[in-house]
């Protein structure tokens, strides 16, 4: 569709050659084959008779522990990042007795559980791996293999003397308020009753693997599992790939979004046959990872890495700032619209044109993509079914510099299904477009729970005050005060994405939440306090204003965009918006809290 130049009211197009009608069309055509009334309800939750596509792959034999049961300060329950933030920033405020309580057998969470091959991180390793100044790390690379984020993990742990007290291989199956403690009373699938006097859920924003619903899932026969639990003592090799089990095995993978662009390239070079069944496709930009370059690092002065950490955050969500530090492909299309801008040579432009503008970058930047695929895509039908029709942040943006030249194998083929998916799973494979495939190993690259209930997510029931639950507490109205405190529940955290602020890199947005955590919990010790809780009415003014802002956002971005876990696949449901991020300047919830914590007052929790 670069035939025409596109109309003005439309935002024409001053660079590329476009159509933007056209595309509009074309997106909405190509949207509308994807819409379905099942929404987050096709998927299959990983439990019961699917339990064993969630087991530990990297634990070995069973272990052997006596329970735990003691008081401690602070539980924290999760191992990843969030958790590792938590308790550096708790750490750092000086409270000493604290607790991981990790399902894993490490910490690390994502960089635990994904070992797929070709797992790395695509956001930029100087800005992705959290506080590396304080640990020391030197990322070898612009973008980080997973095994170099794991070993970051490791390390933030043992800097913060975090290892002292975890709990690994072990699952909370309760967490319940004691009114007359005035403690948490968290249980353990080990027997565990830890008496917590506050308790963080850094349960983890992309935990929970899914599987798609597909009919007859449970009828295959050959060796399947989820990119999260990589099976290699089946396909052999490790995650730089050598899988050497697959070379005489006819492998099909389902999905294409992040983590399949990535293993694709390593399934392709080295199965017999590999065969992708793409539902929508991904938007693969160029990637272009370099080693780091050391004489510059060193260079840094100190406190670089936050600078940096907060410039990609901000050219990343709306904002302007000069020089662009990591100028990647992510800071690509902000770096456009600086340009554009300058160039109009006007001093202000109306938030109109600014609107006008964006858009038309970002239809130029998907043709972009759509080129590039077909410059790099051989045969012309696989190219032009490898083409995403949807606006960049519809999806999750892919960069990957392998995954489209692996569709030029012979030994590899792309089962586009435009938009139905997989129809059918048999004893013997999989059926797509009405076609049998046989396949020997099946590969469900099909993403993690979002949208569901968090207990779900979390694995277990959070009991407040007066035995209510989280889930009725959430039923009807995602409630949250700072997206963190939840009435009901004193001295109770919950890290999450929702009514949070929002950022491209998460481990910004968690180490934001950890350190208001570890703020609020060491001024209640400080205070005397017993108790910290947020009022209904803090509560419900927070509440307020995420809808505020949600509202004032383009209410209709969502609704054009392709199904994805974004929009919780097309079909908001009453809370959706309840659980909308906090809308608003790039660093503006940052500075909220800060100012809040500076401030002094707690001004919204009662301190009992
Ligand atoms: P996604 O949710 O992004 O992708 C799931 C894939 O499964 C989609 O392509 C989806 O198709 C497909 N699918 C679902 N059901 C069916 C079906 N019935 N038939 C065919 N296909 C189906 O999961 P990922 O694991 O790829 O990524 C999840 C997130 O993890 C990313 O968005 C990212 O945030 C993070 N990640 C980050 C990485 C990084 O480098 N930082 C690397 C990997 C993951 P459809 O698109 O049509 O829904």
């Amino acid at each position: 569709m670069t035939k025409e130049r596109g109309k003005e009211n439309g935002g024409g197009s001053e660079g590329l050659d476009i159509d933007l009608d056209a595309l509009r069309d074309k997106y909405r055509e190509e949207r509308d084959k994807r819409r379905r009334d099942d929404g987050i309800e096709q998927f299959i939750e990983i439990a019961g008779d699917y339990a064993h596509f969630e087991q530990d792959p990297w634990v070995d034999g069973d272990l052997e522990r006596e329970a735990v049961v003691e008081d401690v300060d602070v539980a924290v329950v999760g191992g990843g990042f969030g958790g590792l933030l938590t308790g550096a920033r708790l750490r750092q405020q000086g409270v000493e007795d604290l607790r991981i309580i990790e399902k894993g057998g490490d910490v690390g969470g994502t960089w635990y559980w994904n070992r797929y091959p070709g797992v790395a991180c695509d956001v930029e390793s100087y800005v992705y791996l959290p506080l590396i100044e304080e640990v020391g790390t030197i990322p070898t690379e612009k973008y980080s293999r997973g095994a170099e984020i794991f070993e970051h993990s490791r390390a933030l742990a043992r800097k913060f003397d975090l290892y002292r007290g975890a709990l690994f291989r072990t699952e909370v199956t309760e967490v319940r308020w004691d009114e007359a403690l005035g403690r948490w009373i968290v249980k353990t699938d080990r027997g565990d009753v830890l008496r917590a006097r506050f308790v963080c859920m850094a349960i983890g924003f992309l935990e929970k693997p899914k599987l798609p619903g597909i009919p007859g899932i449970e009828d295959f026969e050959g060796t399947s599992f989820h990119t999260s639990r990589w099976d290699y003592a089946y396909t052999g090799g490790d995650a730089n790939g050598d899988l050497s089990g697959l070379h005489d095995k006819v492998v099909g993978v389902v999905g294409t979004g992040a983590s399949a662009v990535q293993c694709v390239p390593h399934l392709g070079a080295n199965a017999q046959h590999l065969y992708v069944f793409q539902r929508t496709p991904a938007g693969v930009d160029v990637r272009d990872n370099r080693p780091t370059d050391f004489d510059w690092l060193k260079s840094q002065a100190p406190g670089w890495q936050q600078r940096r950490i907060d410039n990609f955050h901000t050219l990343t969500t709306g904002g302007y700032e000069e020089p662009d530090l990591v100028g990647d492909r992510w800071t690509d299309v902000p770096r456009r619209i600086r340009e554009v801008i300058a160039a109009t040579g006007k001093d202000s432009l109306s938030p109109e044109e600014l609107e006008q503008i964006a858009v038309r970058m970002d239809f130029e930047k998907m043709e972009e993509i759509r080129t590039h695929i077909a410059n790099v895509v051989t045969d012309p039908a696989t190219a032009e079914a490898l083409k995403p029709w949807y606006r960049q942040f519809c999806k999750r943006p892919c960069f990957h510099d392998d995954y489209l030249p692996t569709f030029n194998r012979p030994n590899v083929s792309l089962v586009d299904t435009q938009g139905r998916g997989v129809e059918r799973i048999t004893k013997k494979g999989v059926i797509a477009n009405g076609r049998e495939f046989s396949l020997d190993c099946l590969v469900f690259a099909t993403g993690f729970e979002v949208a569901t209930e968090f207990a779900r997510r979390a694995g277990y029931e959070t009991i407040g005050r007066n035995g209510l639950t989280l889930t009725e507490k959430w039923r009807d109205r995602y409630r949250t005060f700072h997206g963190l405190h939840v009435h009901g529940f004193p001295n109770c955290f919950v890290m999450s994405l929702s009514q949070s602020g929002f950022s491209l890199n998460f481990a910004y947005l968690m180490d934001i939440q950890a350190r208001q955590i570890a703020y609020v919990i060491s001024e209640t010790l400080a205070r005397g306090a017993s108790t910290v809780e947020a009022s209904e009415e803090a509560e419900a003014e927070w509440c307020a204003e995420i809808a505020k802002r949600g509202e004032a956002f383009d209410p209709t971005f969502a609704e054009q965009c392709t199904p994805s876990y974004y929009n919780d696949e097309g079909k908001p449901d009453a809370k959706s918006l309840d659980r909308n991020f906090f809308i608003g300047e790039p660093t503006e919830f940052a500075e909220l809290l800060a100012a809040w914590r500076e401030e002094g007052r707690l001004r919204g929790l009662a301190l009992r």
